[in-house]
């Protein structure tokens, strides 16, 4: 028995000597799926608002049977937030995750201004897979005062404003602790946008099956 566990031992060597360290970064990205579903769980909510009619557009762009996909990078990290929501007594909401190039360029068409949709010609991190859209709720599910609704394309909507009441600023510090802290940066013209803070460098993704677009 002795000899079998050193056998073992020494297997476990060569793994962690030949695999871990000879690849690169590069290389442990390409094994990893590219988008996983990140499931509704116990404090994560999913409503995509734009498998709705309830967003700026007033119809679905999303297909029926819409998922919400992130990459394994940013699923780990929304994973974190909800942990760190339920600490603090509350749940998220995800509005959006990976969104599709040809929802982006929906979105393009209706309101081609950089401070609140990417243009469709450059991408967007959410069609990278890395970016989300959510706000904090209480422990009852029920949604907390951000002072503008999602989506909502104005000055009130950016972080660092003083015409807010101090609940509102407290709830959107609350949400922006916790995305934080979880992993995640903000963006100054949107309280429910959040993003990985090298979302760059990663690529656009083609369409996946997890989010199909309704036709124009
Ligand atoms: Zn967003």
């Amino acid at each position: 028995m002795p000899a079998r566990r050193g056998h073992g031992l020494k297997i476990l060597f060569l793994r962690s000597a030949c695999i871990i360290p000879s690849l690169t970064t590069e290389q442990r990205c390409a094994r990893m799926p590219d988008l996983i579903e990140v499931p509704a769980t116990d404090g994560l909510r999913i409503a995509l608002v734009y498998a709705t009619s309830g967003n700026l557009t007033g119809r679905p762009v999303y297909a029926p049977g819409a998922r919400c996909a992130l990459r394994p990078q940013a699923a780990r990290c929304l994973e974190r937030a909800v942990r760190a929501a339920r600490r603090a007594g509350f749940g998220l909401i995800v509005y959006d995750a990976y969104r599709p190039a040809a929802a982006q360029a929906v979105f393009w068409r209706m309101l081609p201004d950089p401070r609140y949709v990417a243009d469709a010609a450059q991408g967007s991190n959410h069609t990278r897979g890395v970016a989300v859209d959510v706000t904090l709720t209480d422990a009852g599910g029920a949604p907390l005062d951000m002072g503008t609704g999602f989506d909502d394309m104005r000055d009130q909507s950016h972080h660092d404003r003083d015409d807010l009441s101090p609940a509102v600023q407290r709830n959107r510090h609350m949400l922006l602790g916790i995305m934080l802290q979880a992993g995640f940066r903000s963006i100054p013209t949107e309280w429910w946008h959040y993003e990985l803070p090298d979302a760059q460098e990663y690529a656009l993704l083609p369409e996946s099956d997890m989010v199909r677009v309704v036709p124009d």
